[in-house]
């Protein structure tokens, strides 16, 4: 069996100039965990361009989805962002990642703090009951610098009306989308409003301690830089397989 499959292009939908997302058709053999990414690319010159891509559909969905920037003389996505439903594109075989719930020590709240495209895997997590199973509270914090940027907040908010597991959602799920460079509800930087403790004020949450409290980190390297830094200063100790911490850590992407 190869590495990757191919996979149909179902649907597109364009959210702003810099971001679209797409649903793909699934081989059955494919198996990820909610919160992992994959390879996925198109066939360039007969070679295949992959990319790192989180999965947003949760595992059980039948059909891929993805969230994707669209960087204008990006390799890939310079090509990705003109995709057609009935199109094709390649999907490496092999999930992995490091956003998963075995990854951290047991507690009653999960924080999923996300920028741009790293919202991609905690939609992928708050879409699966398991989540819910684990924690008594989850907070899906979504930075962007715009409003029209917040991707999904229909599809979050209406949540809790899901017929499978709606009840548990609109009991435990909370979101804060925030943007930093135009008027809104929420505002401000993820580290910011973490050090300052507005984020748990707003949100009517007791501030973050050791016992309580978990953390899922995908944003810029900026962010992921400045956010570990403010939890270190609460004591948080980062997750990983052999060793369950309180944060675990995925780049949303690399800057070259
Ligand atoms: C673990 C992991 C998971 C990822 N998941 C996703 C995902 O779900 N969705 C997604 O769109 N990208 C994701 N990426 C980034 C993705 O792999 C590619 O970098 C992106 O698709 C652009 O590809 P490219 O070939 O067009 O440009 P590249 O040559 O890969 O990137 C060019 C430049 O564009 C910028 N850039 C790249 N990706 C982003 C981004 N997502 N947001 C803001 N700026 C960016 C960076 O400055 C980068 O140096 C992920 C990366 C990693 C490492």
């Amino acid at each position: 069996m190869s590495n990757m499959f191919e996979a149909k292009v179902l649907t597109v939908h364009h959210w702003t100039d810099r971001l679209f997302s797409f649903t793909t058709t699934r081989d059955t053999s494919f198996r990820y965990q909610s919160g992992q990414f994959a390879m996925i690319g198109l066939q360039v010159d007969g070679k295949p361009l992959m990319r790192a891509y989180s999965m947003v559909s949760p595992h059980y969905e039948e059909n891929l989805e993805f969230l994707s920037i669209k960087v204008q003389d990006g390799p890939l996505t310079s090509r990705l962002q003109n995709i057609q439903p009935g199109d094709t594109i390649l999907v490496g075989r092999k999930a992995s990642g490091t956003l998963l719930t075995q990854n951290l020590l047991p507690a009653k709240r999960l924080y999923l703090l996300g920028t741009g495209t790293g919202l991609a895997p905690f939609m992928s997590i708050i879409q699966d009951p398991d989540v819910y199973e684990k924690f008594e509270k989850v907070v899906l914090v979504h930075g962007c610098r715009q409003i029209h940027e917040l991707a999904y907040q229909e599809r979050i908010t209406d949540l809790p009306n899901n017929e499978f597991f709606g009840e548990m959602v609109s009991d435990k799920l909370a979101y804060f989308p925030t943007v930093t460079r135009e008027p809104f509800k929420n505002q401000g930087r993820i580290p910011t409003l973490i050090e300052s403790r507005k984020l748990f004020e707003e949100l009517g949450l007791p501030e973050p301690d050791l016992e309580n409290d978990r953390f899922m980190l995908c944003g810029s390297p900026a962010m992921l830089k400045d956010t570990v830094a403010v939890l270190e200063s609460f004591g948080f100790k980062e997750g990983n397989m052999s060793h369950p911490g309180h944060y675990v850590i995925e780049r949303a992407f690399v800057e070259k």
